[in-house]
């Protein structure tokens, strides 16, 4: 971190920004111009507060130099992490993963139906809510604990994964039971409590990006996972709020390279909470694999005029298919492949040399 004084900064005002780095712990290097002296702290200064700095007398300008996400970012980690769902399902790897079911549980024939038929199509997990995050209390909750056995019995039936959310620190041992990755929905992207019992989990975790999050507050929640010990984290974006009532939320695909720039973790997709519109869905995405996303995560319904929840941005089976082939398509063009089999026998090759 580099402090820059003002050209009027007096030896006091100087002396006074040095001692107060040393109390911290943070002893500063002071190089001093023909008009301005720098103070520069190097080493990890993540623990440092900048904009206490910027307060201080006679600092015109402070600069970090190394990102405050040590354990998401790149600088120590250059290759990209692949989460391992088991099963050969890997986030991150050569594979999109395509993962898709209901917003919520309803009941157990309807996620039969949709288990089956995702899985048909070449989705790799499945998808539902236990306990939803809704805006209204009036609106349906989700069955909780029941729904959990539901999932389970569905995917195990159909060879699937399970992604569902946790809302509450004190589900997290039964969503372990049955969740092969644990969703972390956006608008507890922020939940530090919820984020550093998860940290403790043994499970990997997907971590949406928040409806007004930044980059960097996305990779700093996910330094909280890394920092407690999980390693196994997963991005989501999945549409952030902004002035146009044109849809739902306005789904941020640009935010994909640049995470993928800064970070190694995996990045995914959920056009469905992106766009809120069922037809909008499928362009994109179309567009997140073109972007560069590991995967998608995608809300089908068997009936989506009925579904309790999300009705208007869940697609039919039949349309996640369509869908299933035209990113296999593109996943083609971009080096990657959305056929699970094909990534098995190419990962079978390397492993043999
Ligand atoms: C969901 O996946 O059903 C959900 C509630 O997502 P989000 O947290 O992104 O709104
Ligand atoms: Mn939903």
């Amino acid at each position: 971190m580099i402090i820059v004084m003002t050209e009027r900064a007096t030896e006091e005002q100087i002396a006074a920004v040095a001692a107060f780095l040393d109390r911290l712990g943070f002893p500063a290097q002071r190089s001093t111009g023909a008009r301005r002296t720098v103070l520069g702290v190097l080493g990890p200064t993540s623990g440092l507060d900048d904009r206490i700095l910027r307060t201080m007398a006679g600092v015109a300008e402070v600069v970090r130099i190394s990102e405050p996400w040590r354990l998401a970012g790149r600088a120590d980690h250059p290759g990209n992490t692949v989460v391992d769902l088991g099963d050969g399902v890997l986030i991150g790897g050569e594979e999109i993963v395509l993962m898709a079911g209901p917003c919520a549980v309803e009941d157990e024939g309807a996620l039969e139906q949709v288990a089956a038929a995702v899985r048909a199509a070449g989705a790799r997990v499945l998808r539902g809510g236990a306990w939803k995050p809704r805006t209204s209390p009036y609106s349906f909750q989700g069955l909780g604990e029941p729904a959990l056995r539901l999932l389970k019995r569905a995917a195990e039936r159909h060879g699937l994964k399970v992604v569902t959310e946790v809302m509450h620190p004190a589900d997290i041992p039964l969503v372990c039971e049955v969740a092969d990755l644990i969703q972390v929905g956006a608008r507890n992207m922020q939940n530090f409590s919820l984020l550093k019992d998860l940290a403790r989990a043994r499970r990997p975790v997907l971590l949406k990006r928040g409806p007004a999050a930044t980059l960097e507050e996305w990779l700093l929640a996910a330094e909280y996972l890394l920092m407690g010990g999980n390693p196994s984290v997963v991005l989501c974006e999945r549409g952030i709020r902004s002035f146009d009532g044109s849809s739902r939320n306005t789904l941020d695909l640009g935010i994909v390279p640049a995470v993928k720039q800064l970070s190694h973790l995996p990045v995914i997709v959920d056009p469905s909470h992106g766009t809120g519109v069922r037809d909008r869905v499928a362009p994109m995405a179309a567009a997140a694999i073109a972007a560069g996303a590991d995967g998608v995560l995608i809300e089908v319904h068997h009936s989506p005029a009925e579904a309790r929840s999300d009705g208007a941005q869940s697609i039919t089976p039949e349309q996640f298919a369509e869908l299933a082939g035209r990113i296999r398509l593109i996943a083609a063009a971009v080096g990657r492949t959305a056929e699970p089999e094909a990534a098995a026998v190419r990962r079978g090759r390397f492993a043999r040399g």
